[in-house]
């Protein structure tokens, strides 16, 4: 099998890279071995949210400068502030042509509400979701009802009321809660492993009396100017949460609830799609495991279903995650990516030969270990001894050397890196 450029993994970076290709006439494969991060993810999109120092970042321009003073090796330090915002720009482009269903920009990050009523900086936000602009003083409604499902424990609708009011912007709301029955779910409710959101959401679209469900909302919010209810409403897309707010007139908002997301799984799908829309071929349930190389560049490489038929493309581009997907995985005094063995970095407080450095002492604090991944040049080529490999590139969050969790920038360094390589890979030659 022979194509322009082979990408291991569909999550986020895969798939955008894989679509900016595809939309440049180059023939892609993705092999993809399982779930994504986004399928569990929040919804929202990071760019950059904190500084490694702790103070709070209000928008990627401003807080740029420190960011590369502070982390040198961040990816976006790598790239660069103009080519991270022009790619930024061509994301949120991107996302409204492919209708992704997600508001904001990166002049400015807002903030969301989360499940347990706090409040986040965000880049880009499931447009279904309750935000507000970081300028914003007040929520603009005062009665708002939160409405969790019976039984259903992945969403707890009188923890989040009491921590929202805590927040200014929403100390001048009246916040009441309430169930809904909805009985087509009885017996979903006999077993509690089964009564998740991707569960709640089959039944419902499919088995569901609408009306009864419009109604028992409308009782529920009893007079409400805005209802908030747990993502359980629609899994391919947006479309069944739009009918429920059209059909019940309310000012209706999502919210994630524990993982699995829906939020997550529709934006997944969407880009899944999009992708083999546009040309690209998906082999999901294939696993990537050795490649070879030829001098200084990757000529093929090997999966778990096809050992002898090799994959062999002019580029191949490393989209495998982190540990939460086997992109990069640990034994007791070794952190590898498994497919090249690439060069591992972290920050500077991650030492990969010092077992001791990999976590901190206190459970809460950002853990170093977080920070390890592949190291890349600033065209994202992967060294692998020292050296970058010609056509070797890595993406998303099996990129070493920044933390996202810590500093909010894990979705943002996803699709940066994946058209800065689409692009990259688009002016190559071969
Ligand atoms: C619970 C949760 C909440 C989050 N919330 C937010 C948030 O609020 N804001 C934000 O910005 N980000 C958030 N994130 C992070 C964000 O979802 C990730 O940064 C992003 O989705 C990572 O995308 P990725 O494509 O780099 O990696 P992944 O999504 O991990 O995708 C990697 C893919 O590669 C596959 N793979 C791995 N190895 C191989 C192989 N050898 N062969 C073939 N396939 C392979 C995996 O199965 C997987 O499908 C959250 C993540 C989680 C888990």
């Amino acid at each position: 099998m022979k194509f322009d450029v082979a990408i291991i993994g569909g999550g986020l970076a895969g798939l955008t890279c894989g679509i900016a290709l595809q939309q440049q006439g180059k023939r892609c494969v993705i092999v993809n071995n399982g779930q994504a991060a986004i399928d569990f993810s929040s919804g929202s999109m990071d760019l950059l949210t904190q500084l490694p120092d702790g103070k709070k970042a209000e928008s990627f321009e401003q807080a740029y400068e420190q960011l590369e003073r502070q982390l040198p090796q961040h990816p976006y330090a790598l790239i660069g502030k103009a080519r991270v915002l022009e790619k930024a720009r061509r994301f949120e482009q991107l996302a409204q042509q492919i209708k992704l269903g997600l508001a904001g920009d990166s002049e400015h990050n807002h903030l969301r509400v989360t499940p347990l009523g706090g409040l986040r900086g965000a880049w880009l936000s499931a447009a279904s979701l309750p935000v507000l602009a970081e300028t914003e003083s007040a929520f603009p409604y005062q009665h708002i009802a939160v409405l969790g499902i019976e039984g259903y424990h992945d969403f707890q609708p009188q923890l989040l009321a009491d921590n929202l009011v805590q927040n200014p912007q929403f100390a001048h709301c009246r916040v009441t809660t309430a169930y809904l029955h909805i009985p087509e779910l009885d017996h979903l409710r006999t077993n509690a492993r089964e009564f998740r959101s991707v569960n709640i959401s089959q039944l419902l679209e499919h088995k569901l009396a609408f009306g009864d469900l419009v109604r028992e909302i409308k009782q529920a919010a009893a007079g409400a100017q805005a209802v908030f209810l747990p993502a359980c409403f629609g899994i391919d897309d947006a479309v069944f949460f739009n009918n429920l707010k059209q059909a019940s007139g309310l000012n209706l908002y999502e919210l994630p609830t524990l993982p699995p997301s829906l939020l997550g799984i529709r934006q997944h799908k969407t880009l899944r799609s999009h992708f083999e829309q546009a040309g690209g071929l998906m082999l999901n349930g294939d696993k990537a495991q050795s490649a070879e190389f030829d001098g200084n560049r990757v000529s093929r490489i090997f999966t778990r279903l096809h050992r002898k038929d090799a994959i062999f493309a002019d580029h191949f581009v490393l989209a495998s995650g982190s540990f939460f997907s086997n992109g990069l995985v640990s034994d007791f005094d070794r952190i590898y990516e498994p497919v090249f063995e690439a060069d591992i970095i972290g920050a500077p407080q991650f030492k990969q030969d010092e077992r001791l450095s990999w976590t901190a002492h206190r459970f809460a604090a950002p853990q170093p270990y977080q920070s390890a991944g592949v190291a890349i040049n600033s065209a994202c080529q992967v060294q692998k001894c020292g050296r970058f490999i010609e056509n070797l590139y890595a993406i998303g969050n099996v990129i070493g050397g920044y933390n996202g969790l810590e500093l909010g920038c894990s979705s943002g360094v996803s699709v940066i890196t994946a058209l800065v390589v689409a692009e990259n890979i688009a002016a190559a030659q071969g």
